[in-house]
């Protein structure tokens, strides 16, 4: 029996990558949107890749507008949502 690869749709469906603060998905924030519109991936793929805030553990990242209004936290070792 053949086992299929996923494609990085399917991976990307299997995934649920939200905003630490205002719970929304990369897909309906369009800072991410356009960015990775920009570079031909999906919006959660730019955040996977792109968003440094983003951790793989909980699948959380802190959109750009979350970022500033928990007053921009930050470490030597680069600030990863919780
Ligand atoms: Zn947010």
């Amino acid at each position: 029996m053949k086992t299929k690869m996923k494609t990085l749709e399917e991976l990307d469906d299997e995934l649920d990558i939200r905003c630490i603060r205002c719970k929304k998905t990369p897909y309906e924030l369009s800072e991410y949107v356009d960015a990775a519109k920009e570079i031909g991936i999906t919006a959660q793929q730019f955040v996977i890749y792109e968003e440094g805030t983003y951790n793989p553990k909980s699948g959380h990242f802190a959109c750009t507008e979350c970022y500033i209004k928990l007053n921009m936290p930050a470490s030597a070792k680069g600030w990863k949502a919780p």
